[in-house]
């Protein structure tokens, strides 16, 4: 089946006696079991619950990953991820990350006693050469959130493969609708569900989608151990969130489109990995099937950026993206404001649109107005 109907059509209910066609919610804290000996395939809601498997089964599928887990945030699914490196590793990362991403290596990490380095991972020697004898894992973005640059995870899974080292792609701008990593040769996928996947802006969660059983049950470990996974009722919500993901994000690019073409023709600095000069653009079209919905631009100075979002009205101002309504953000003080400030490369004046499926002439008016 192509994505468009696997997204429409999962197998909601496996084993349901009423053959619900919709995920029920399955609100128990623990399942009886058959007797003192035997369990069932469920026991308790930390360690597994029918709603979440259905929804985890659905992830792998879109992936192509031999198995998925939900979590309570995209931060937890990457928090799961980084119990992959143990004290005293090392991990490399991608020099433009996610500020909650940061924060996680930086703090979290540091206390665990992980090492990290943040390098450019649009340049695969130089993630090559970063590798140590304790390097036990590779993060990267692509497009990364918000300067929108390209990694190429093909030539990144052969420097990862060849060093025996797990590279994993946190691809929250893309979806599985844009970018299947898996099938790029990366080891794990994370996703920030909260942005593309759920695409209402009601429900935070997140996904780790593992390519070998391996990694897989060392994950699952992980999600039961700490016990950060999604509670039933959001993994209803995501489910339904997901259906439309195809055709939400087909619109939603096509708008970015328009504003991306629109505001290049006004600023001197726009990042929409569809334009034709955006730096990496032929690799993000080889690695994906779409630019996505985020385009970012600068304005001049932070004044003028602070005003411009002050005055966008179609443009909620809010942290996060990928939702259907548009949103808007100026990423240094807000979504990535958890990195220092001397560790920051974002220019402080740079915007961050999350085109959403509004009619493009209310956006593009918008803007303008806004921009004066
Ligand atoms: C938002 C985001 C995260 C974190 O996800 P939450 O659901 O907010 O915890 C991780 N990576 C990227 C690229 C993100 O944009």
């Amino acid at each position: 089946m192509k994505l468009h109907t696997r997204l429409v059509q999962p197998d909601v209910a496996p084993g349901d006696p009423f053959h619900a066609s919709t995920p029920p919610i399955y609100q128990t804290a623990t399942f009886e079991q058959e007797s003192a000996l035997h369990g069932g395939p469920y026991d308790y809601q930390r360690s597994g619950n029918p709603t979440r498997g259905a929804l985890e089964a659905q992830l792998a599928d879109l992936d192509g990953g031999c198995r998925a887990f939900a979590f309570a945030s995209g931060v937890a699914a990457l928090s799961a991820v980084l119990r992959l490196v143990p004290a005293g590793g090392h991990v490399i990362a991608g020099d433009d990350l996610y500020g909650g991403t940061w924060r996680l290596l930086h703090r979290i990490g540091r206390d665990l006693g992980i090492a990290a380095d943040l390098v450019d991972a649009t340049d695969p020697a130089a993630v090559d050469a970063a590798v140590r004898a304790n390097t036990r894992l590779i993060l990267v973005e692509s497009p990364s959130n918000p300067l929108q640059r390209i990694a190429d995870i093909r030539a990144l899974a052969g420097i990862a493969t060849r060093h025996r080292v797990p590279l994993c792609v946190d691809a929250t701008a893309t979806s599985p609708w844009l970018c299947r990593p898996l099938d790029l040769g990366a080891d794990l996928v994370v996703h920030s569900a909260t942005k593309l996947l759920s695409g209402h802006g009601d429900v935070s969660a997140g996904a780790v989608v593992a390519r070998d059983p391996d990694l897989a049950a060392r994950i699952a470990y992980v999600q039961n151990a700490e016990g950060a996974g999604l509670a039933p009722f959001d993994c209803f919500l995501l489910s339904r969130g997901m259906k439309t993901l195809g055709v939400r994000l087909d619109r939603q690019q096509a708008n970015a489109g328009i504003v991306a073409r629109h505001l290049a023709e006004r600023l001197p600095w726009v990042a929409w990995p569809g334009l034709p000069d955006h730096p990496g653009a032929d690799v993000h079209a080889r690695q994906a099937r779409g630019p996505g919905v985020l385009v970012s631009f600068t304005t001049g100075s932070l004044e003028r950026s602070a005003a411009v979002v002050d005055r966008l009205r179609r443009f909620a101002t809010c942290v996060s993206f990928g939702s259907l309504r548009s949103t808007v953000c100026l990423p240094c003080t807000m979504s990535h404001a958890s990195i220092d400030p001397g560790a920051r490369r974002l220019p402080p004046d740079l915007v961050r649109l999350s085109v959403g499926i509004e009619d493009p002439e209310d956006l593009v008016d918008d803007l303008d107005r806004a921009l004066g």
